[in-house]
């Protein structure tokens, strides 16, 4: 069986400006970076009107290893195109973190892929590392006028903004700078975020124009005075330069599926203190372009699709036309109590056990949102057919709508029964709605998604999480949306508890507010926002050779 990047490698990619072409993108609008990447200058598109049914891809909760909503993201796209759709697939950018870590690159699997691959997930078009150049400007900018003379009176106890890199780097997360005396800074304890995890990640991917770009990044809170009060980006003047920085950032980047279905890849935030999503401007620019966007939001539905409709769909004023969530039996018997090293092994008792984690997302999707729903079942090579038809067969049975997706596999064609079913759920009615209104109190929010979300009895907050629910409340941020920060391995802040848990409840440690984004993040637990590399990195399997081909991403 080929790899993935020899899948990729092997593919013909058509130019860049044929795809643009086939899209009805002028050359005007065109900027090209080489031959199969570009970005689109959107000033150009913007007086289009939006007129494409908006499909979002989400899955159940996943093992760690992922269940495949980018594989069948790309290949559902893949597959409408082959119905004769005019199709935009949208999806996040890789980090580099992952990339040369545990969990590898992020442009697809198998025969459902985005290319060029190896471009895609190291760097691409440089997007990254812009914001974190922009990251980086702002946090020398406040050390700067901390050393020349704190007019704002900062308290450097209570800096909150970090510096950042595009890297798993575990050394940098805490760290003691401005050593040295007088002339070396103003010494005090800082610390490195991944770049995916800069506020300023998040503020691209919500922006709707460069003029909200540079207000949001104006409003982000990089610290709080000695009396408490907030100190943002605007307040020490350096908003405008870091939008100058992200002048091509905000351009969203256009590549070509291996069946040269267009793909617009841009933007890709954290999906725990972040909200998993691609950009706004992607999707409104793929919903200019085509009849259907189909789009993926990070980790399983409880958080992803959550954060996608109730932030991003909000913030953007899209209505999705329908939802696929997908599942593996895989995931499923993992959710039936089979342990990790037996999760290839038939097993349908167990596989049965898990079900109800796939049927709680779907009914959450359907009763909550008001959005049509088919569950796509992944399928993997592993999978026995007694294992594939019990999942379809129990999902019929109980009236949900079910596609075998063979993506992976096939490409396009192994996503054809799945893109009928989608294509079919965007001719009915929808009726979406949100899980909770922003102007409830931050407390009333927490309840409605702990109970409508995640089947929880409620929320508890900690003393810490209430004295700031009380400050953030006075400084009026409290009608903000709100940003979970939880396990993605569980409905619950507690990842042991499998399948669909009841009788529980979620505790709020901490919030804070992202001022430049739009929301308030509730932290459930302790969120890594710089990861470390495994004892293995991926890294150490990566290589090229002296013709520049790259060989071990995966
Ligand atoms: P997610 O977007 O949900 O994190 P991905 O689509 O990135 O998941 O897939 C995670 C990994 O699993 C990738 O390495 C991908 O190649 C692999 N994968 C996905 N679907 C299949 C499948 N049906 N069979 C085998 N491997 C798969
Ligand atoms: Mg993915």
């Amino acid at each position: 069986m080929k790899t993935d990047i020899e899948i990729a490698q092997a593919a013909e990619m058509l130019p860049i400006t044929q795809i643009a072409r086939e899209l009805g993108v002028s050359e005007e609008t065109l900027e090209p970076y080489g031959r199969t990447k570009a970005k689109l200058d959107l000033n150009a598109l913007r007086d289009l009107p939006r007129k494409a049914k908006l499909i979002l891809v989400t899955a159940i909760n996943p093992t760690p290893a992922g269940e495949g909503k980018t594989t069948t993201s790309v290949g559902l796209a893949d597959a409408l195109r082959r119905l004769d759709k005019k199709v935009v697939l949208c999806l996040r950018e890789p980090s580099l973190g992952p990339v040369f870590g545990v969990k590898g690159g992020a442009a697809g699997g198998g025969y459902a892929q985005v290319v060029p691959m190896e471009e895609i997930n190291l760097h691409f078009t440089g997007d990254f590392h812009a914001i974190g150049a922009a990251n980086n400007l702002l946090a020398a900018m406040l050390d700067n006028h901390i050393q020349q003379g704190n007019a704002l009176d900062i308290d450097v106890r209570k800096i909150t903004w970090k510096r950042c890199v595009d890297m798993n780097d575990r050394q940098l997360r805490n760290i003691v700078c401005g050593l040295g005396g007088k002339v070396n800074g103003v010494p005090r304890e800082d610390g490195f975020d991944i770049t995916v995890a800069s506020e300023i990640m998040a503020v691209l991917c919500l922006a709707t124009s460069l003029t909200d770009l540079k207000a949001r990044l104006g409003r982000m809170v990089v610290a709080y005075t000695r009396d408490d009060r907030p100190v943002t980006a605007h307040d020490l003047k350096a908003d405008g330069a870091m939008a100058a920085l992200l002048k091509d950032a905000i351009k969203p980047n256009l590549v070509q599926t291996l069946e040269h279905t267009p793909a617009i890849v841009h933007g890709g935030p954290f999906a725990n203190i972040a909200h998993g999503c691609n950009s706004i401007m992607a999707t409104e620019t793929g919903l200019k372009l085509g009849d259907y966007v189909v789009t993926e939001a990070g980790f399983g539905a409880d958080l992803g699709a959550e954060k996608f409709l109730d932030i991003k769909c909000r913030a953007a004023g899209f209505a999705p036309s329908a939802v696929v969530v997908v599942a593996t039996v895989r995931a499923l018997k993992h959710h039936g109590g089979v342990a990790k090293a037996q999760l290839n092994e038939e097993n349908l008792t167990a596989l049965e056990t898990g079900l109800p984690n796939l049927l709680q997302h779907v009914e959450n999707i359907t009763q909550v949102y008001g959005l049509p729903c088919v569950v796509a079942i992944n399928a993997f090579p592993t999978d026995t057919a007694a294992e594939l038809k019990l999942v379809e067969d129990k999902c019929r049975e109980l009236g949900v709508n079910v596609a075998l997706s063979e993506v992976w596999a096939k490409g396009g064609e192994g996503g054809i029964a799945l893109a009928e079913e989608v294509v079919r759920l965007c001719g009915q009615p929808s009726q979406f709605r949100y899980c909770y209104e922003t102007d409830a109190s931050i407390e009333e929010k927490l309840n409605a998604i702990a109970k409508r979300i995640y089947h929880a009895d409620g929320v508890d907050l900690t003393p810490n999480a209430k004295k700031q629910l009380k400050q953030l409340t006075d400084l009026g941020y409290d009608k903000l949306p709100i940003c979970m920060a939880k396990t993605q391995y569980s409905f619950s802040d507690d990842q042991t508890l499998l399948g669909a848990p009841k009788g529980f409840r979620v505790t709020v440690r901490n919030l804070k507010v992202s001022a430049g984004a739009g929301f308030i993040v509730a932290l459930t637990g302790d969120i890594m926002t710089m990861p470390g590399l495994p004892k293995v990195p991926a890294a150490e399997k990566i290589d090229i050779d002296e013709n520049g081909v790259i060989s071990g991403l995966f």
